[in-house]
C-alpha cells in the first residue's frame, strides 16, 4: 500500500529504533529521565525558548498552551479549519473555558488586519480577546506556510494590544525547509510553540509546548491532570532527538513529490481544483459527478491510501515512507483514471 493518509503512518527507522534501543531513561514524573530533559532543552534551545514539555500529542501541547496563555473566560482568535477549533474536540471550551473568535484566513493564514478587527472592545459583557494563534504550515489550508513578515506583524499587533501569541507548528519544519527559513529567524515572535515529532519528522510518538520557564512550569501540572506525566518515556524521547537530527532537512523530498503528485491530479479533467501545494500536502477537489467515496475505493484498488477531507475533496500527503518509486507509481496510476 502507497499510504498518503497522513504524515502521522511513519514507522520508525532501523536507525531510530537503535536510538531509542540504547536510551537512558528513568522516571519522568520524578522528572529522572536524561531523555526527555535532553529533548526538552534541545528543542527548548533550536526555538530560542526557556523551557520546554514533553507530551504525548499535539492536541494535547496546543491544549496546554491555550491555558497557560489566558484566563477563563478570554477568547482566543484562529483560523475558522484551525486544528485547535475542528480536530481537538472541542479542547479550547472543555479544558481552558475559551470562547473562540473565527477568522476567515486565505488558506487557514491570517492577516494582522483581520485580527485586529476581531478584537472585541473592553466591555464587560464581552469576551477578553487575549491569545492569537496561527497554524503553520496550515494543514487544512492544504500546507500553506507564513512569511516571516507576515508572523512578525501579527506578533507586533498582539505586544501592542497585549495579546499572547502561540504558534501551532506541528508541521513547522516544513514551513522552515519551504522557506528557506532557519529556525532562528523565529526567535522571540512567540510566547509559546508547539511542535509534533511524529509527523513529518517520523517519530512513533511526542510533541513539545516551548516556552518561557514559569509558564511550562505550570504547563507540567497541566500535562499532569491530562493524565499525560509519562514515566520512562525516554525510550520515545530519543526516537524525537534522532528526528530532529536526521529528519529535517530531507522535508524538501517530500516536498517534491507533493508537488508531482499536484501536478498529476491538475491535468485531469475530474479534478476542479488542487490547492497550491507548498509543502508535503495536496488538497485536491473532485468535480460533482464523480462521487468521493467511489474515487477513494478505485485509488485503494490501485493500493493508494487518502482520506477524505470535506465535500468532494480529499487529502494526501507525503512522509518519510514514502518514496520516489511508490510516488511514480500514484502518479502512474493517476494517469491512468
Ligand atoms: C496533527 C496536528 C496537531 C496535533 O495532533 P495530534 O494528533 O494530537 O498529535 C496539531 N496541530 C496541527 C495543525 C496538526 O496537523
Amino acid at each position: 500500500m502507497i499510504d498518503l493518509r497522513s504524515d502521522t503512518v511513519t514507522k520508525p527507522t532501523p536507525a531510530m529504533k537503535q536510538a531509542m534501543f540504547e536510551a537512558e531513561v528513568g522516571d519522568d514524573v520524578f522528572y529522572e529521565d536524561p531523555s526527555i530533559k535532553e529533548l526538552e532543552a534541545k528543542a527548548a534551545a533550536m526555538f530560542g525558548m526557556e523551557a520546554g514539555l514533553f507530551c504525548p500529542s499535539g492536541t494535547m501541547t496546543n491544549q496546554i498552551a491555550l491555558h497557560i496563555n489566558t484566563e477563563t473566560l478570554d477568547e482566543v482568535v484562529c483560523d475558522r479549519h484551525a486544528h485547535i477549533y475542528e480536530n481537538e474536540a472541542g479542547g479550547y471550551a472543555f479544558n481552558s473555558r475559551l470562547a473562540i473568535k473565527l477568522i476567515n484566513g486565505d488558506k487557514g493564514r491570517l492577516t494582522p488586519e483581520q485580527i485586529e478587527m476581531s478584537i472585541n472592545p473592553t466591555f464587560d459583557w464581552m469576551p477578553r480577546t487575549r491569545l492569537v494563534s496561527i497554524e503553520n504550515t496550515h494543514n487544512k489550508g492544504g500546507g500553506s506556510s507564513y512569511s516571516l513578515e507576515n508572523m512578525k506583524a501579527i506578533g507586533r499587533l498582539c505586544s501592542d494590544k497585549g495579546m499572547n501569541y502561540h504558534l501551532d507548528g506541528a508541521r513547522i519544519f516544513n514551513a522552515l525547509v519551504a522557506n528557506n527559513m532557519k529556525v532562528n529567524q523565529l526567535h522571540g515572535l512567540f510566547d509559546t510553540i508547539s511542535i509534533c515529532l511524529s509527523k513529518g519528522l517520523g517519530a512513533p510518538v511526542g510533541s513539545l509546548v516551548l516556552g518561557p520557564a514559569d509558564k511550562m512550569k505550570k504547563g507540567r501540572r497541566l500535562r499532569k491532570v491530562m493524565g499525560g506525566g509519562m514515566r520512562q518515556a525516554g525510550y520515545l524521547a530519543a526516537a524525537g532527538i534522532y528526528a530532529l537530527d536526521h529528519h529535517v532537512e530531507r522535508l524538501q523530498e517530500d516536498h517534491k513529490r507533493a508537488q508531482q503528485i499536484g501536478d498529476a491530479f491538475r491535468q485531469k479533467p475530474f479534478v476542479t481544483e488542487v490547492l497550491p501545494v507548498e509543502t508535503n500536502i495536496v488538497i485536491v477537489r473532485l468535480s460533482e459527478d464523480y462521487p468521493l467515496q467511489d474515487f477513494l475505493a478505485r485509488l485503494k484498488d490501485h493500493g493508494i491510501l487518502a482520506v477524505p477531507f470535506g465535500p468532494q475533496t480529499f487529502r494526501m500527503v507525503t512522509h518519510l515512507d514514502i518514496t520516489d518509486e511508490m510516488t511514480n507509481q500514484a502518479i502512474d496510476v493517476i494517469h491512468q483514471l
